[in-house]
């Protein structure tokens, strides 16, 4: 039984870290003409209204893309992530990008794009949101099966999105070892893996499960808007990133503390590491 529902929190700090790595490492991959698969195997809805009454009812936006709607600093990153934003607005924000939509930006006629999504709303909602491209796949399929489906590519060179609602405990250990099959059978591909930090010793478990798994180059960018706590809810959410571009570390350096001024409490922190080495 699926009850998540990404409109709930569509452009929440979460999604902004999440998204920000994803248009930046796609920005970088699409830079070559050679075609590019995009596999996203939690792809939600796709587009979001912050007018919904979900959106309105939690009004996660205001604590995300709403306090960095008017930026005008001069990190080029977060400027042109707050500009590809915008692009799906006129003047003032009342829509927010999902992943899906946010690759379709990025992906040229020589690419394609898989989107995997299993609740019967989204997916229908997914299949409007997205152009009508022969190039973008929608599937109603699970996303962790499909992904070793499509690995390796034909194209040979893919990026892959693994976000889920992590509603399962089980879904922790799931994506670790999702993604390492899928790695074992095309190691040049680039993961990501979104988390959440609702309880840190599974986060520190998801780190050491893909130490050990001989998997090199991985990188870890995560942003805290409090401190660690043992009461409920999310206070840091983060992305790993597997074989990621040489760019992105440095990228990710100059943006993360002036991201933590703009979303975070005093506790806020954020982390940028190399977690296993190239
Ligand atoms: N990636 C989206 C974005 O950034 O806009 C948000 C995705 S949301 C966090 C997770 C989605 O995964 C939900 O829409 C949920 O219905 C879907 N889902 C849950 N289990 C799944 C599975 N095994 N395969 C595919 N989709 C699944």
């Amino acid at each position: 039984m699926l009850s998540y529902r990404h409109s709930f929190h569509a452009g929440n700090p979460a999604d902004i870290i999440k998204h920000l790595v994803l248009a930046t490492v796609l920005e970088y991959m699409t830079r070559k003409d050679k075609p590019l698969d995009y596999i996203d195997t939690h792809s939600g809805a796709g587009f979001f209204e912050l007018n919904s009454s979900d959106a309105q009812k939690t009004q996660e936006y205001l604590d995300g893309i709403a306090k960095l709607w008017h930026y005008d600093g001069g990190n080029e990153t977060l400027a042109h992530f707050v500009t590809l934003v915008k692009s799906f607005n006129k003047t003032d924000l009342l829509y927010y990008p999902g992943s899906p939509k946010m690759a379709e930006q990025f992906l040229r006629r020589q690419d394609k794009g898989w989107f995997f999504e299993l609740h019967p709303k989204d997916l229908g909602l997914l299949e409007e949101n997205l152009s009508h491209k022969k190039s973008l796949r929608v599937r109603g399929e699970d996303g962790f099966k499909g992904l070793l489906g499509l690995v390796p590519p034909a194209s040979r060179r893919a990026c892959v999105l693994m976000d889920p609602p992590y509603e399962i405990k089980t879904d922790y250990q799931q994506a670790a070892k999702m993604i390492i099959k899928a790695h074992k059978r095309f190691n040049s591909g680039t993961y990501m893996i979104w988390y959440p930090v609702v309880d840190r010793e599974r986060i520190d478990l998801l780190e050491e499960t893909l130490k050990e798994s001989g998997i090199n180059n991985i990188q870890l960018f995560e942003l805290a808007t409090s401190c660690d706590t043992q009461e409920h809810g999310m206070t840091a959410s983060g992305m790993i990133v597997i074989n990621p571009p040489w760019t992105l570390k440095a990228a990710m350096d100059d943006v993360l503390p002036e991201l933590v001024d703009i979303l975070s409490d005093e506790n806020g922190f954020y982390r940028s590491e190399q977690l296993v080495e190239e």
